[in-house]
């Protein structure tokens, strides 16, 4: 059994004045020539000892949760291991210290990985143009969505004011349709999860600007008639726009241009491992086939064979979304994971995963529900709705994987599965971490039919035990101020 460490930590702030020992550095003084009226004779800062700080934040580690601690199952946000060469990567100087004012004949290291990168995107997308602007995977959809309008209107043909998704689809699709202006149109799915061509066929009409799907579909199922979708959506003269958060379940193997789809965008912090959470950092690069590139966001990164350039001559630009480079770090780390893979391990990667979900998927079945009978690609979704006689929620069994070390999977969505437990368990871990994590859910299924009480009394053996999340999640206290207040 897990016990999270649980230290009477008080906030580094108000710990200061803690100090005993001078440092040997502190006598050093760097004369620097600044005006007088920025110089400051007080600073508040703490003032503890090194190894006081050292052993706050490893303390504070120690009551926290990590893809370095554990396996991290949240389905849809491909929580995957992420390798360290790319944070020494990005670490070098020549990445960390370069400023977006200098000149471009002085970062063409910086702008040859940009467009590496964009080149790579292009081929993994089966895209023929990409900006790395956006900043994040719904920043990727409200471009998208721009280019989609930009595309229309440059067609002249105004009524197209409809965006479909379908019922599976993620929180995002619809709010960034409707942030980019659309109207959005909710399509039911049908017994198999995954698009109801019945459905589709009603909703499409010469006000359709785009379909928006993701596909593997957050159900973890490849979407069957992918192709004849796209046909479909092409014949009513809409574009096919792919959400590609899930791109983990097909990377190699297949391409969303393949499947017929006009725009990707593709969530780097996801799929090309880099670390993410709590909010970010990330970046949403969008690939566009032909027909849209005109109309991309400026600057791309160009290379006229000698020099790398940003490139403003898009001549239907919609303008510009991120400053400067977008989230430059977070391009480098993809860009380290690429090219550590290769060809090859990418597709390795895609069918770990896909290996890992449907072992799970065998190992799990007989202990939760599981709607819907096909094989999953990179993730699966349980039900946790056989527990609600022992008066157990998905939530409880949430809480309960806390206890045993694990984090949580997403939970209550799709909102298409009553009770959902989303799982992904990502190709970084290996199958004795899956038969651990197995063991476990068995062990939980067991206690909620034996003991119902322990799960709802859980987390037990965490630093923070069951919260109000609803209070959490509305009035959150960010900030040492709030604290104070
Ligand atoms: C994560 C996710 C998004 C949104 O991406 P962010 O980078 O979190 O903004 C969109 N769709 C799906 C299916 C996702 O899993």
């Amino acid at each position: 059994m897990f016990h999270q460490a649980v230290w009477d930590e008080k906030l580094i702030i108000e710990k200061s004045g803690n100090r005993t020992l001078k440092l040997p550095f502190e006598e050093i003084r760097m004369e620097v020539n600044l005006p007088k009226e920025l110089i400051r004779n007080e600073l508040n800062i703490n003032d503890n000892e090194e190894y006081e700080v050292i052993r706050h934040y490893v303390r504070l580690s120690q009551m926290n949760y990590g893809v370095d601690v554990n396996t991290y199952p949240l389905g849809s946000c491909t929580m995957k291991y992420n390798p360290k060469i790319s944070e020494e990567i990005v670490s070098m100087d020549q990445v960390k210290y370069i400023h977006p004012f200098q000149d471009e004949s002085t970062v063409q290291g910086s702008l040859q990985i940009m467009y590496d990168l964009q080149e790579f995107l292009k081929e993994i997308g089966g895209m023929d143009a990409v900006t790395l602007q956006p900043a994040a995977g719904a920043d990727g959809e409200f471009t998208g969505l721009l280019l989609v309008r930009a595309y229309h209107e440059h067609r002249k043909d105004l009524k197209r004011t409809e965006i479909i998704v379908p019922d599976s689809a993620h929180g995002t699709n619809p709010a960034s349709s409707t942030m980019a202006g659309f109207a959005t149109i909710e399509i039911k799915s049908n017994e198999n999860g995954m698009v109801d061509l019945e459905a589709l066929e009603a909703a499409l009409s010469d006000k359709t600007a785009a379909f928006m799907i993701t596909n593997p579909n957050t159900l973890g199922i490849f979407e069957e008639n992918i192709v004849k979708i796209a046909k479909m959506v092409h014949e009513k003269g809409a574009l096919l726009y792919y959400d590609g958060a899930n791109l983990n379940g097909i990377m190699g193997k297949t391409t969303p241009g393949k499947m017929g789809f006009d725009i990707v965008h593709f969530n780097l912090h996801k799929t090309f491992a880099t670390p993410h959470g709590g909010g970010g950092p990330g970046a949403g690069p969008v690939g566009v086939k032909k027909k849209l590139e005109e109309f991309l966001p400026v600057p791309v990164i160009g290379f006229d064979g000698k020099n790398y350039f940003f490139d403003y001559n898009v001549k239907n630009t919609i303008g510009k979304v991120t400053g400067f480079y977008g989230n430059f770090a977070v391009l480098v780390r993809a860009w380290a994971y690429i090219k550590l893979k290769g060809g090859d391990g990418l597709k390795d990667v895609t069918e770990m995963a896909v290996l890992n979900t449907n072992y799970l998927r065998k190992k799990l079945q007989n202990y939760y529900n599981l709607p819907y009978k096909e094989l999953r690609k990179h993730e699966v979704v349980f039900s946790g709705n056989n527990f609600k006689q022992y008066g157990i929620k998905t939530l409880d069994i949430a809480k309960r994987m806390l206890d045993y070390g694990l984090h949580a999977p997403t939970i209550y969505f799709p909102l298409i599965v009553e009770e959902a437990l989303m799982i992904e368990p990502t190709e970084t871990e290996s199958k004795d971490n899956m038969d651990k994590f197995a063991d476990i859910m068995i062990q939980i299924a067991t206690e909620a039919k034996e003991n119902p009480e322990i799960l709802k009394k859980a987390p037990q053996n965490t630093v923070v035990r069951r919260i109000d999340e609803v209070e959490a999640a509305r009035n959150p206290i960010l900030s040492w101020k709030m604290l104070k207040k």
